[in-house]
């Protein structure tokens, strides 16, 4: 098996704890190159990301990476949260803008990822190795696809070192997108974000936030298979692995698995690229 990655949302409750502990001890058996947690835009989620990438490293022995985003943070702020992940030991941080919620007010002292990574640069030189999104059907708020490519190159020029993708189930969608960025002299790995499927409700839901688009035939068949959990689960599962397949065989250096903390999805397709 390739290289794998699994990201994890920071729990909140007793037993949002208790399902991340179950989910990462199934989990482990895949040998993750490492883990990431994802970190709530304008402080939230804040003491649950640092907790939770603690706990990941030090408890389930995972290389883990917090998220951090810029939008709505004062640079004392993400000081801090550099200072206080650095002794924890971590050497990997994901970079990104973050989404401000609305109604919230101040965008904060960086505006863009890029900034963000620049900042973690000064302040700590190559002591982290820096992972940023991307957006191989176009981030949703972007009016025009090139410019985009060209806001991604620059969080590249900041010192990026690799890219993780938004979620998509076109592979040609992440063919071109790594094609054009070569073109522009971007030579970073690209690594496909994948979202396994389990509630296809949800699923249609998130992508209409983030601007991932979901082939009409798939959604398709999920509206016909309705209720029947077991047919969504198999069907979602067989999907999923074919285009991880394709996209391995296509060059994909690594997957990286948004497991919404759960297992049995991110396992299925697992199961299916093993056999
Ligand atoms: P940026 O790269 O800064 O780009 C954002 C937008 O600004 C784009 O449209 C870009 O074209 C534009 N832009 C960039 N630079 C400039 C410039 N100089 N001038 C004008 N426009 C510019 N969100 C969270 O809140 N928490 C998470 O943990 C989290 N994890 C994620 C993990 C992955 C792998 C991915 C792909 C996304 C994640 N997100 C997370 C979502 C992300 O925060 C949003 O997609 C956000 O809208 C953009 O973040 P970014 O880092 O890609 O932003």
């Amino acid at each position: 098996m390739s290289k794998i990655s699994f990201e994890f949302y920071p729990p909140k409750t007793d037993e949002q704890r208790t399902q991340l502990d179950r989910t990462a001890e199934r989990l482990k058996r895949h040998a993750p190159e490492y883990v990431s947690c994802t970190f709530g835009a304008g402080g939230s989620t804040l003491s649950y990301t640092s907790e939770t990438v603690r706990h990941l490293k030090q408890h389930h022995g995972f290389d883990a990476a917090p998220h951090l985003s810029c939008v709505g943070g004062s640079r004392e702020e993400i000081r801090e949260l550099l200072r206080l992940y650095r002794a924890i030991g971590c050497n990997r941080i994901v970079a990104l803008r973050g989404d401000l919620p609305s109604g919230m007010g101040h965008p904060g002292d960086l505006r863009y990822a890029s900034d963000l990574i620049a900042f973690i640069r000064a302040e700590h030189g190559d002591t982290f190795r820096i992972e940023v999104g991307a957006y191989p059907e176009t981030h949703p708020q972007a009016d025009d696809a090139l410019i985009d490519l060209r806001h991604f190159k620059a969080k590249v020029e900041a010192g990026a070192d690799a890219a993780i993708t938004q979620y998509f189930y076109n592979a040609d969608a992440y063919f071109s997108f790594v094609d054009a960025v070569r073109r522009l002299g971007v030579e970073i790995p690209i690594i496909p974000g994948i979202m396994p499927i389990s509630n296809f409700t949800q699923l249609r839901r998130f992508s209409e936030q983030c601007g991932a688009e979901i082939p009409r035939w798939i959604g398709k068949r999920m509206q016909a298979y309705g209720d029947d959990v077991e047919s969504v689960r198999e069907f979602g599962a067989d999907v999923v692995a074919s285009l991880c397949r394709r996209l391995l065989d296509g060059g994909a250096p690594a997957l990286h698995f948004y497991t919404l903390n759960l297992s049995r999805p991110t396992q299925a397709v697992l199961a299916r690229l093993d056999d």
